[in-house]
């Protein structure tokens, strides 16, 4: 086995002569690698390459810097096949959702690298004081920490913003994802970013995770994860005076009105739940139906659950993978063992982890379903970040929203119906980042993204992000 190295300067750095980790394939269990184990000294040296390379790469034009952007989001599709391989084996997500990862990856690269022209100051005339102008300063050295769900993806939103303003970047993946993020890294130098401009480090959120927060040159942290982490680095950042984005959990409501086009609405919660095996931020993670509808709709619902593929994400018919790793497929187990007998609903779909002959010990768990759910269930409180969906009945979109609003979280909400009153009073109410109506989970790297209360703040994406990895400076002329 070759193991993969982080990336220093440009350069492959750190050996699993020093301390390693096992990166494995969560359909199997087979290792597929071994990473070093990032410590301090290695983040110091990832901060200190960025540091030198900041004002070489500060000082090119924006479209310079988005033309390296162009050229990496072309060498990603030719190569996207590889990719997808390489992100399904380690992540588990079928190749068609890796493949469409990937894309969105490329996607983001472009959308920046159109952006470039649009990083501008402002001119201001002031009364009796001549004239005022700002001009927009990268900040220097910024940082990332992200999750294993989505690390290409999650990884294009964290770097192109930061880049194409000319900061230079330090990136710690998952440790269970860390090799998608290592070989897109190389590609972004193959496309002619230059040395120390993008340094990944891998390891621990711990040890790398925390030394980075904690380095006195890394001006902005930006972080996707768990909401309970996202408490602690902002301690952290907050006594180095850092800007931070915290991007965390959700528990998004999804509401199904009496009127709602019931097809499509079964179709948007099969999606919304199960995609990337449930584990996707912005999942459907409680659903509201109104009675009415609710034994039509769930019936409906349970069709299309019972035809989706469990399997090994490399097969072609397969509709769901894995979880990604133990400690995921550890919590969805505990959760669903004894939900009946705790009077936490009716399981009317899955419930349990399938076997597969010949396929090793992958943490695969079929998609649940599960009916009658009270409203003080923890089904409905904690964020079930797996192929578990808690399905609700109500009386009307008064009680769907109450309830919908019932939640620590408020990242993202969808509501499903054809009457503009309704669609008004849910885009009104919904406490949450993002309102999608007749439709759930889509993000775009046009539109910001982000979420309130313990889903975080500052939004990723959009052309507004651009203000949060700048300074502005003003300048005051009299003549
Ligand atoms: P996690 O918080 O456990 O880990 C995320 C990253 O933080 C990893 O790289 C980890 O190594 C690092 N980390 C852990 N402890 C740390 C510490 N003390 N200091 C610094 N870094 C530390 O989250 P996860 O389990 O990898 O990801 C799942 C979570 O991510 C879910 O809660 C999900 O909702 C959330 N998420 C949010 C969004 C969003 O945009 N809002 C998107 C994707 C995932």
């Amino acid at each position: 086995m070759v193991a993969m190295k982080m990336q220093i300067n440009g350069k492959a750095a750190g050996s699993c002569g020093g301390e390693c980790f096992d990166v494995r394939n969560p359909a199997t269990c087979e290792l597929l690698e071994q990473v070093p184990r990032g410590t301090e000294e290695d983040v110091a040296l990832a901060v200190e390459a960025a540091l030198s390379a900041f004002e070489g790469w500060a000082s090119i034009s924006p479209q310079q810097r988005g033309m390296v952007f162009y050229r990496a989001a072309g060498l990603v599709r030719q190569r996207k096949e590889e990719l997808a391989a390489l992100l399904t084996q380690e992540q588990g997500k079928p190749l068609a959702e890796a493949r469409n990862e990937l894309e969105g990856f490329s996607h983001v690269l472009e959308y920046y690298c159109g952006l470039a022209g649009s990083l501008r100051g402002d001119f201001i005339p002031v009364t009796g004081n001549g004239y005022s102008f700002t001009v927009k300063k990268p900040l220097g050295v910024c940082a990332a920490i992200i999750p294993w769900n989505m690390p290409a993806l999650i990884m294009g939103w964290k770097i192109a913003p930061a880049l194409i303003s000319g900061n230079t970047f330090v990136l710690k993946p998952a440790s269970s994802t860390p090799l998608t993020n290592l070989t897109l890294a190389s590609i972004l130098n193959e496309a002619g970013l230059p040395a120390g401009v993008l340094n990944v480090v891998t390891g621990s959120g711990e040890i790398a995770g925390e030394s980075l927060v904690r380095s006195p040159d890394v001006r902005k942290i930006s972080f996707t994860g768990e909401s309970g982490t996202g408490k602690r680095i902002s301690e952290l950042a907050a006594s180095g005076m850092k800007r931070v984005t915290l991007e965390l959990g959700g528990s998004d409501p999804m509401i199904v009105c009496d009127d709602a086009n019931l097809e499509s609405a079964v179709a948007g919660a099969i999606r919304g739940r199960f995609y990337n095996c449930g584990q996707t931020c912005t999942a459907v993670k409680r659903l509201y139906v109104f009675e009415s509808v609710a034994r039509e709709f769930i019936r409906k619902l349970e069709e299309g659950v019972k035809r989706l593929k469990v399997g090994n994400g490399l097969d072609k018919d397969t509709d769901m993978g894995p979880l990604n790793n133990h400690s995921q497929f550890e919590y969805i187990k505990e959760l669903v063992a004894g939900i009946e007998e705790k009077g936490e609903g009716r399981i009317i779909a899955g419930g349990k982890a399938p076997s597969f002959k010949g396929m090793g010990k992958g943490y695969f768990f079929e998609p649940t379903l599960v009916s009658d759910v009270p409203g003080d269930s923890r089904l409905l409180k904690e964020e079930v970040f797996g192929p578990l969906l808690p399905i609700v009945t109500v009386r009307n979109l008064d009680e769907a929203i109450e309830e919908a609003n019932r939640s620590i979280y408020g990242l993202g909400a969808s509501i499903w119906t054809k009457d503009l009153d309704r669609i008004r009073m849910g885009c009104e109410q919904l406490n949450a980042g993002i309102i999608w109506v007749n439709q759930h989970l889509k993000v775009a790297p046009e539109v910001p993204f982000g979420g309130v209360k313990e889903s975080g703040f500052g939004r990723e994406n959009g052309p507004d992000i651009l203000s949060e990895y700048l300074e502005t400076r003003t300048i005051m002329l009299k003549t």
